[in-house]
């Protein structure tokens, strides 16, 4: 019998395929690995064929094409590998805390780069509100929304704005990253209690992705929808993103720089520069420049 479904987890090679009836643990087709092998083949996210075996188990015989995803570069003994963290997420959402950890807005520019490379929508998350308050959660995110991208407030603990982020992640594929300590699981958990993120977990994760842990497991969401943590999503970074193109990931530069008087213009010290003089008039926001030029100059984020 032939079934569609979606891989939901990977563990030790079985790939868990969620079909119409029900969770299924599956294996690769042989041929599938025949070949110089680039990337994984099969990823959680990706909608697959299946057939299904006496036992009760099944082949995977054919993966859908991928219509976006989220992509690791692993440097190999055979060249780099492509590891794909998540494939096919609707959204990804951002969150950060107000205060406690204070809000790094320069790693939130960062994914916000990432999510327009990929194309893919995002929603950030300002938590922790109680400690702080509205006004000045609105304050810190102000810059946000005008660029299109919707800030969400919630606090975990005054249970303020939880039933507004169940609406959002609903029947969606959400990709969930931030620092640690914002209170990610803390909403996943009130949001749905056991879903199967620990709170307060010991991270221990290094920015350069060795120890990292990739997502191998979609959480399904009472009522529809999954959640996927993604921890190595900082170790993303930009690794195929041209310095040049940087500007056609903000977009509020992304209109501008057609009038720089240099279309070669790198929006640093060049006269004519659009971008500097919107910055000094105040059209750009002067920190999300700043987020500009600091990855422009391959930077860290702080
Ligand atoms: P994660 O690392 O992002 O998953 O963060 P956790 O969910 O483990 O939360 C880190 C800490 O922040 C825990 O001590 C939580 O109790 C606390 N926390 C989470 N949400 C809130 C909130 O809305 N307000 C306050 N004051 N503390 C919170
Ligand atoms: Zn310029």
């Amino acid at each position: 019998m032939k079934l569609s479904g979606l891989v939901i987890r990977l563990q030790a090679g079985f790939y868990f395929v969620e079909t119409a009836e029900g969770l299924i643990s599956c294996q690769l087709r042989g041929r599938f690995k025949k070949g110089v092998i680039e990337g994984d083949l099969v990823a959680v996210g990706d909608r697959v064929e299946i057939s299904l075996l006496a036992d009760g188990t099944g082949v995977i015989e054919k993966v859908c094409e991928r219509i976006s995803a989220f992509i690791r570069k692993a440097p190999s003994a055979r060249g780099d590998y492509k590891q794909v963290l998540l494939a096919n997420p609707d959204q990804i959402v951002l969150v950060f805390a107000c205060a406690e950890p204070n809000p790094r807005l320069r790693m939130l520019d960062r994914f916000l780069v990432i999510a327009e490379k990929e194309e893919i929508p995002a929603l950030i998350v300002a938590n922790k509100i109680d400690l702080i308050g509205l006004d000045r959660a609105q304050q810190i995110f102000l810059m946000y929304p005008p660029l299109g991208y919707e800030v969400l407030f919630t606090s975990v603990k005054m249970q303020y704005g939880i039933e507004e982020l169940y609406r959002k992640l609903h029947g969606k594929i959400s990709a969930l990253a931030g620092p640690s300590g914002v209170g990610k699981s803390s909403l996943l958990n009130v949001i749905q209690p056991h879903l199967g993120l620990d709170v307060g977990r010991v991270s221990g994760l290094t920015s350069k992705g060795r120890h990292t842990t990739v997502v191998r497991e979609l959480f399904p969401l009472r009522g529809g929808g999954y959640v996927a943590d993604m921890p190595g999503l900082r170790s993303l970074s930009l690794w195929d993103t041209e310095p040049e193109e940087l500007d056609g990931y903000f977009p509020e530069l992304r209109t501008l720089v057609a009038d720089c008087r240099f279309n070669d213009c790198t929006h640093q010290m060049e006269p004519g520069c659009a971008v500097r003089q919107a910055v000094k008039e105040g059209r750009v926001n002067e920190e999300r420049y700043v987020s500009y030029l600091r990855m422009r100059l391959g930077e860290e984020d702080d």
